[in-house]
């Protein structure tokens, strides 16, 4: 690099400083989450009990012909609720009962477990995005009005980090990276390999299931830092 050069580099990394202490959210809104000019992203984590996604098909079969979710609960991802209705769902060794459906109806049916339910149920579930259902796990899922055997839809999520695309754009993260997070507390870590998982409709939020947040200490609400 020629003095010119080094030099013109010199003063724009003067200006970007004075502007990082000016303006600290504005300075530089692509540049990386590691850089100690943006404050930390802490992310509140979100634990998902197993829980079963239901297709229109599956649902009429399950519940009756036209019957639909009763609304329970909100969750923190907008349009998603906890619904009234469990069912149960058999493997070759065993069958887990009440197991909570999460609305509204998807396109496909989708059975989302831990690893230790694996083990109750005789079936190993491949870690998985949700709605990635290629290579997933059989399993037979019972309702009230009838029951239904799947050739898969049985995963254990993959974890991921749910963010408002302004956001992730603004820690310079992209869908579907994957990034680590830090953990604090009696069994804090470091977790890696999070999916990012940036919509529109998103609300920052990290969902891990209930193994991966007893294994870290963490409960609903925890917050951890995204570093990198
Ligand atoms: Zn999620």
């Amino acid at each position: 690099m020629n003095e010119t050069n080094s030099q013109a580099q010199w003063i724009t990394q003067q200006i970007m400083a004075e502007m990082a202490k000016s303006h600290p959210e504005s300075a530089s809104p692509s540049r990386a989450i590691s850089d100690s000019a943006q404050p930390a992203l802490m992310v509140p984590v979100g634990i998902s009990n197993r829980h079963v996604h239901l297709s229109r098909e599956d649902m009429d079969i399950l519940f009756g012909y036209g019957s639909s979710l009763t609304r329970m609960k909100a969750v923190k991802q907008p349009g998603q609720f906890a619904a009234a209705e469990t069912v149960t769902i058999k493997g070759p060794k065993k069958a887990i009962e009440n197991v909570r459906i999460l609305g509204p109806l998807r396109s496909e049916t989708q059975v989302e477990i831990s690893i230790a339910d694996g083990f109750v149920l005789g079936v190993q579930a491949p870690i998985k995005m949700s709605g990635d259902l290629v290579g997933s796990s059989p399993i037979e899922i019972m309702g009230p009005k009838g029951s239904v055997t799947k050739d898969g839809g049985v995963i254990v999520a993959w974890r991921h980090i749910h963010i408002p695309c302004d956001m992730a754009a603004q820690y310079g993260l992209t869908d579907g990276q994957e990034v680590s997070v830090q953990t604090e507390g009696h069994r804090a870590g470091i977790m890696q390999r999070i999916a990012v998982r940036a919509t529109q409709a998103s609300v920052l939020e990290m969902h891990v299931d209930v193994e991966e947040a007893n294994a870290y200490g963490l409960t609903n609400g925890s917050l951890v830092k995204v570093i990198g």
